[in-house]
């Protein structure tokens, strides 16, 4: 964002209003200042230009600044949210500047006196708590990133905290260098923090200006070590933060400065956060976010949630299941033991389908607490806001009854006693208080039960019985003045006033009821007047008015401090609603889909019975066809080390994309401790999931699909583990065919011999297929198909054994190539296909020699490669243009020395 100012004014020319603005603008430089006039938000300047661009919004001007206009647009308050919304959404961060006094207060200061004003608030990705602004089955949250400098020889750890103000989720954790992209990625934050140093470092520099979320460097101070601990300690108003658990220093830095942002953007308010909860490496699967964008996990590639796994699963029926839902599937568990309690939560709302559905409904009706909590503990909650909390009560009240406390299994039986003891008390007293009508803000009032309060009811009573004689005025000057068209009207300018036609008026103005009818206004049709007695009743109603507000808004407070004081046990309340709705919305899938529950435990085992991919089969559904399910064993069957590669051939459109995908997210799905689409499922515990699927190009960061194709396989090929599991599709494609081929063939050998994963390996190169004869865990799969009068019919089916040839040209005839050009190349490809007979592939496997590259040294590394060593020696980013083209000579000079 620009954020250029104007300079301060030397000479008085500026208006002192403009002279406020710039002053709270220059406080506030990085975010585009709304400021308070009226009823509208006002930007000027360069604000008022990008605000305008990206809003469509009219940009006009107002006075002259230095000479030069000034350029304003504004958005009025009422309708401010959307246009938040827009700017959030764009990555703009807005200050919120109120008027903090009445303008009245402002006049008595004297005529030039300006209404004071303060920013009240920073509107920023990570720090919305407005429903309009947040999508209700999404965290939202806020990620800082400290880093602590690995000694020399080891790395730099990373330090994450994330937050959700909107709900109060606060977690922490540490990273590395390797697994950064990846976390951030299951995090999913809408905002990120980071050191400007490590903003700025180069070696960081373009992965923070990568990632798709905004990015926002703050002052090193937010991460200072040595004080963040006393300043979690103090957020939580606690001694120490022993009882939290331990955190790394790293973890710390993090928090508190995650922790000193929410303060600045909330301008000292302090939302009320869960302390920090350590989440560890381990305990979660490690995905990448390649891997997490190719298995179409939470969007499809094209961005939609539509087609994804989540919108295929997802049967909760509130927006905190929503998220809860989504936090599982972001990071499935490692934990065997957590994931066997997830699913005999499912199991128990199998037994059960009439419980469960009732425990739906009742569900379905309850309002999101945690969100209503949080804005109502930030000053930023309205009457509706304590009925959501009422009601969500309510209905833990009622799901708890329908619970009771029978044999339950481990996570049933911790919601249902949660449930059971949120305060209810609470809602008996919202539900006094609160009427049936309420209004979305408490300012316009209106929104406390009659009798609830009887000095309220009272001076209710005096405006109403003010209003009926207003009421009964019009009758009365009707009769007095013989006008009968004569009303009685109210507007916001004028308040009460009477009304005649035009061609009425003279009688009122001349006497004798000029005496008594005081002229007001005059319009093209009517003239308006006014009486003592009018203006007396006015001034009564108006001060009933003030008074019921200022009881009304008092009762908010008692309300919200209520609410605020068990606000632990309504999270918890809110918190055993989600566990309930994901158990039973993954029940209902699990009976509706016909999934079956899975074995997970702590072993290489991968067995799949009749597996299916959970997004295909509904597609296919819903063009009436059926979905061919699939074995798939990869686990080591005689108690061995390492994994099998399963290398699946067979033509285009097979189906071999398909069943790749359909095993990882079984994997994942069983992890998430979801019933799974199978007939059955053994799957040991998967650490990292890997995938290299389709291609696809990523111009927009300058790399091609090869590129991208390569950068995903090292990325793979350097990490995977015995545990992990690995999808490769296609890998060796955007290449011409014998750089490819080479790079498929030396990729398995690695996978097989170095990385030692379960893995599957989809390719159109059968040449691969003779690897099986020399790698021992590799096994050749085929995705059958069968000719039929010259056609490629396509059976989905997976079997042993290699594919034939690849049908390639059945396929493109299909796909509707022009019969000349199908002819043509049936030609070209006999010709060629009798060249590769005369040296068939078989016989160069023979030639090679077994796979070594683990054991080889790094040839860089080799010290009779002196220029090798030169130009290891050299940081391209540090170098500067001098150093650089010297080292150039040197190497020449290097070079022409060894030719000598
Ligand atoms: P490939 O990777 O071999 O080119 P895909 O996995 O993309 O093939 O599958 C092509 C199409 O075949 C899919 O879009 C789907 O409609 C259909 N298909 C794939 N697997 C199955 C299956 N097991 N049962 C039924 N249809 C399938």
């Amino acid at each position: 964002m620009d954020t250029r100012l104007p300079e301060k004014p030397a000479e008085p020319a500026v208006t002192p209003m403009m002279a406020q603005y710039i002053e709270i603008k220059a406080a506030n430089p990085d975010c585009l200042l709304f400021y308070r006039m009226g009823d509208f938000y006002e930007m000027f300047f360069d604000d008022a230009e990008v605000a305008s661009r990206a809003l469509g919004i009219t940009l006009t001007k107002r006075g002259k600044h230095q000479g030069d206009d000034i350029p304003m647009c504004g958005v009025p308050v009422h309708a401010a949210d959307q246009y938040l919304q827009k700017l959030i959404a764009l990555g703009h961060r807005v200050a919120v500047c109120e008027q903090t006094e009445d303008p009245a207060e402002a006049r008595k200061r004297g005529g030039k006196a300006v209404v004071r004003r303060d920013v009240i608030r920073l509107v920023t990705p990570g720090t919305i708590t407005e429903d309009s602004l947040l999508s209700p089955g999404r965290n939202n949250y806020l990620a800082a990133v400290s880093r602590r400098r690995g000694r020399t020889g080891d790395g730099d750890i990373f330090g994450l905290a994330w937050i959700d103000i909107s709900t109060g989720e606060f977690r922490v954790g540490e990273s590395d260098a390797a697994r950064l992209a990846a976390d951030l990625a299951r995090i999913e934050p809408r905002e990120v923090l980071v050191g400007e140093p490590v903003f700025a470092d180069p070696a960081l520099n373009a992965f923070w200006r990568g990632l798709p979320m905004a990015v926002t460097p703050l002052s090193p101070a937010f991460f200072e070590g040595a004080t963040a601990e006393t300043r979690l300690a103090d957020y939580f108003a606690v001694k120490t933060l022993d009882g939290f658990g331990s955190f790394s220093r790293a973890e710390l830095s993090a928090a508190a400065a995650g922790l000193a942002y929410v303060e600045k953007t909330q301008i000292g308010e302090r939302p009320p956060l869960m302390p920090p909860a350590r989440e560890t490496a381990d305990g979660v699967m490690l995905i990448d976010a390649a891997t997490r964008t190719n298995l179409e996990l939470t969007a499809t590639l094209s961005g939609e949630r539509r087609g994804s796994l989540i919108a295929a699963i997802d049967r909760t029926a509130t927006g905190a299941g929503a998220r809860l839902l989504a936090r599982r599937l972001a990071g499935p568990s490692t934990d065997p033991n957590v994931i066997v309690e997830r699913l005999d939560a499912i199991g128990w709302m199998l037994d059960d389908a009439g419980l469960t559905q009732a425990v739906r409904e009742d569900l379905a009706s309850a309002p999101d607490l945690a969100r209503a909590l949080s804005r109502l503990t930030l000053n930023r909650g309205g009457p509706r806001d304590l009925a959501a909390i009422r009601d969500g009560l309510d209905a833990a009240a009622r799901i708890a009854a329908r619970l009771g406390s029978g044999a339950q299994p481990a996570a049933i039986a911790a919601a249902a006693k949660s449930l059971a003891t949120a305060p209810h008390g609470l809602a008996d007293a919202l539900r006094a208080a609160l009427a049936d009508d309420l209004p979305h803000l408490k300012r316009d009032g209106g929104f406390v039960r009659d009798g609830y309060r009887a000095e309220l009811d009272e001076v209710r009573r005096l405006r109403d019985e003010s209003r009926r004689v207003i009421a009964g005025l019009q009758a009365d000057y009707a009769a007095e003045t013989d006008i009968r068209s004569l009303k009685v009207r109210h507007n916001n300018v004028l308040g009460y006033f009477i009304e005649v036609g035009a061609n009425h008026a003279e009688r009122l103005m001349a006497a004798p009821l000029n005496g008594r009818f005081i002229h007001r206004q005059t319009m093209a049709n009517a003239v308006r007047f006014t009486t003592t007695e009018l203006a007396d009743l006015e001034a009564k109603i108006a001060g009933a008015g003030e008074r019921a507000l200022a009881i009304e808004l008092a009762v908010f407070d008692e309300l919200a401090d209520a609410v605020e004081l068990v606000s632990a046990a309504i999270r918890d309340a809110a918190d055993a609603l989600a566990v309930l709705d994901v158990a039973a919305g993954l029940a209902v899938l699990a009976e509706a889909e016909g999934y079956c529950r899975p074995v997970v435990e702590n072993s290489l085992a991968f067995a799949v019975a009749g597996g299916r991919h959970p997004v295909v089969e509904r597609a296919l559904r819903h063009e009436s066809q059926s979905f061919v399910a699939n074995d798939c064993t990869l686990g080591p069957e005689d108690a061995g080390d390492a994994g099998h590669i399963w290398l699946v051939t067979g033509p285009n459109m097979a189906g071999k994309s398909t069943f790749l995908r359909q095993n990882a997210l079984i994997a994942i799905l069983a992890q998430i401790g979801s019933y799974v689409p199978a007939r059955s499922a053994r799957i040991g515990i998967v650490d990292r999931l890997f995938s290299r699927v389709g291609a696809a190009d990523d111009l927009a960061r300058g790399r091609s699909t090869f590129m991208v194709e390569m950068v995903e396989t090292a990325a793979i090929l350097n990490q995977a583990g015995p545990r992990s599991l690995v999808i490769l599709d296609e890998i060796g494609r955007g290449t011409a065919t014998f750089d490819g081929l080479s790079i498929a063939w030396a990729a398995i050998e690695h996978l097989h011999e170095v990385n030692r994963s379960r893995a599957l390996f989809a390719t159109h190169y059968h040449e691969l297929t003779a690897l099986a004869e020399r790698l021992a865990r590799l096994r050749n799969v085929t995705v059958r198909v069968t000719e039929w009068q010259g056609e490629v019919i396509f059976l989905h089916e997976i079997a042993p054994g290699a594919a034939d040839r690849s049908y390639g040209i059945q396929v493109a005839k299909l796909a509707g190539l022009p019969a000349a050009v199908v002819a043509r190349a049936r030609e070209v490809l006999d010709q060629l296909e009798e060249t590769d007979r005369k040296s068939p592939v078989h016989a160069m496997i023979d030639d090679l020699p077994l796979f070594s590259a683990a054991r080889s040294p790094d040839p860089a590394a080799s010290p009779s490669d002196p220029l090798g060593e030169m130009v290891d020696a050299i940081q391209p980013d540090e170098v500067t243009p001098r150093e650089a083209l010297e080292a150039l000579y040197r190497l020449k000079t290097a070079r022409a020395d060894r030719r000598k």
